[in-house]
């Protein structure tokens, strides 16, 4: 294909400055160019994604008042077509979309809200390098359900994805919501690196993935930016503005460790931010811990964890370099010390390695599932052995109720039913092929797919490539059949109707 501004478009975008290839439009029949697809094609969420280019790059700016809810936001896009496009689409929701410039022209555009789409009409040469720019209102009180979700009239979408918080907010985009904060090619397929640029009142702090590259003061407010050294997927990209502690400590190879918890009071009086900094204070011994396991270095410029005042949907998230848990969930150590190993691990396996379809969600859940009960297990907060036994008693009846892990009945599961069985599926991996080959295969997975994205045949071919044996039919077994596989080393174990 001929590609003629490939490098100087590859510089411009280094530069931040954006062009329009105009010399590659030859009489060819693909000059005339066609929409980009309307969903990427993913079975669990099928209006999710958009065809037709690839994101390099998201600039995203977002102002806090704490006087409203709305926020004044813009993004800029930068994005390479993979065909030539007459038009294309984004990700888009609950947002009042101002204008759209492609390449510093003002692009006609319309919305699908029915889809959640917001669909673009500019002509783009294939290969070429493009830059979208969209001025938008945010609005933080609107938390629609996503396309899908079957609700009974006036019962509200119980997942917050906008998180407001007493001093301000934070966001949970999984697994389909991160295009309620900006326009975007929402799918864990289309990773990209992201400037992130948030103002808010000077008393506050705001928090993003990657490195702090600035803070300026302007009248009452400060903007604070942000950029990640790796490709991230939209759905774990951390936004938050709140007053924190800063807790800052280093971890292996001089990581810097970043932690931020609440200064707001708790409604009920108590002071939970305490012993979330106790928990967060623990993050360098945890990531020794859990980089000795895996045997790599942590996967990103810095680490920390983050304690909101909130509830946080009852969830913990793996935002990518900044973990996000509510201080209301309020959990004893034994569980809290585990469930931020679980996000750590996350960060290594689910956003470095990242999912290549929602199908995939297994890959990410069960390791980070893996590590974390490993980790209780050392710390003696649990009975492995037991805990095991028990979790495989119960495979059977879940995966009659929700399907199993490879092939779920409904999305919603992605959040919360693959994390089991992944986790016993690779304990019974690690049985059958021993410590040594199991954490090659583990390596082996991580060095070929980080900062990258891969799907469970990918996870399959290292696995026997390592092993040297066909183990095709064990996964198969355990992420595709109605009935649970037997437990390798256990027999004798049955999981009942
Ligand atoms: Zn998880």
């Amino acid at each position: 294909m001929f590609t003629p501004h490939r490098t100087t478009a590859l510089l411009a975008a280094t530069i931040g400055l954006s062009l329009t290839a105009t010399t590659a439009v030859a009489a060819s029949p693909e000059a005339q160019g066609a929409p980009g697809a309307h969903s990427i094609g993913d079975r669990l969420f099928p209006t999710l994604g958009n065809g037709g280019y690839d994101v390099q790059d998201y600039d995203l700016s977002l102002r806090y008042q704490p006087d409203r809810t709305t926020m004044a936001a813009s993004v800029t896009i930068r994005a390479r077509a993979t065909q030539t496009l007459s038009s294309f689409n984004l990700d888009s929701v609950a947002q009042q979309i101002k204008a759209v410039r492609v390449d510093g022209r003002t692009a006609a555009f319309r919305l699908d809200p029915v889809n959640e789409k917001l669909i673009i009409t500019a002509a783009v040469p294939r290969g070429a390098y493009f830059a979208v720019k969209i001025d938008y209102v945010a609005d933080r009180s609107k938390n629609p359900a996503p396309p899908g979700t079957d609700l009974p009239p006036g019962v509200d979408w119980p997942i917050e994805a906008w998180v407001n918080t007493p001093d301000g907010f934070a966001t949970m985009g999984q697994p389909n919501r991160a295009h309620q904060f900006f326009p975007s090619n929402n799918h864990p397929s289309d990773k990209a690196r992201y400037t992130v640029r948030l103002t808010a009142p000077s008393d506050r702090t705001a928090l993003s993935a990657g490195r702090l590259l600035a803070s300026y003061k302007h009248g009452g407010e400060t903007t604070w930016v942000y950029r990640t050294d790796h490709p991230i997927k939209p759905d774990v990209l951390p936004l938050a503005v709140g007053r924190f502690r800063e807790i800052k400590q280093a971890g292996p190879h001089g990581l810097p460790v970043r932690s931020y918890v609440t200064l707001a009071k708790a409604p009920d009086g108590k002071d939970y931010s305490a012993a979330m900094e106790l928990t967060a204070r623990e993050t360098p011994a945890q990531l020794a811990w859990l980089g000795e396991q895996i045997g790599r270095p942590f996967p990103y410029e810095k680490y920390g964890v983050l304690g909101l005042m909130s509830g946080y949907n009852g969830v913990a998230l793996e935002t990518a370099t900044l973990s996000t848990l509510g201080a209301g969930l309020s959990l004893p150590p034994k569980d809290e010390a585990p469930t931020l190993v679980h996000e750590m691990a996350h960060q290594y396996f689910g956003d470095s390695v990242a999912i290549g379809n929602w199908d995939d969600m297994w890959l990410s859940e069960g390791h980070a599932r893996y590590y974390e009960r490993k980790y209780a297990a050392d710390r003696g907060f649990i009975d492995f052995g037991a805990e095991l036994r028990s979790l495989y008693e119960a495979d059977q009846k879940s995966r009659t109720s929700v399907g199993p892990a490879g092939r779920l009945k409904n999305s919603g599961s992605v959040l919360f039913d693959t994390d089991v069985p992944g986790q016993l599926m690779l304990v019974g991996l690690n049985t059958l092929v021993g410590d040594a080959t199991f954490r090659h295969i583990e390596q082996t997975f991580y060095d070929r797919y980080r900062d990258g994205v891969a799907t469970t045949a990918d996870y399959v071919a290292v696995a026997n490539q390592v092993s040297g044996r066909d183990l095709t039919a064990y996964f198969d077994a355990w992420l595709y059949s109605p009935t649970t596989p037997a437990m390798p080393g256990h027999p004798d174990w049955k999981s009942p109707k």
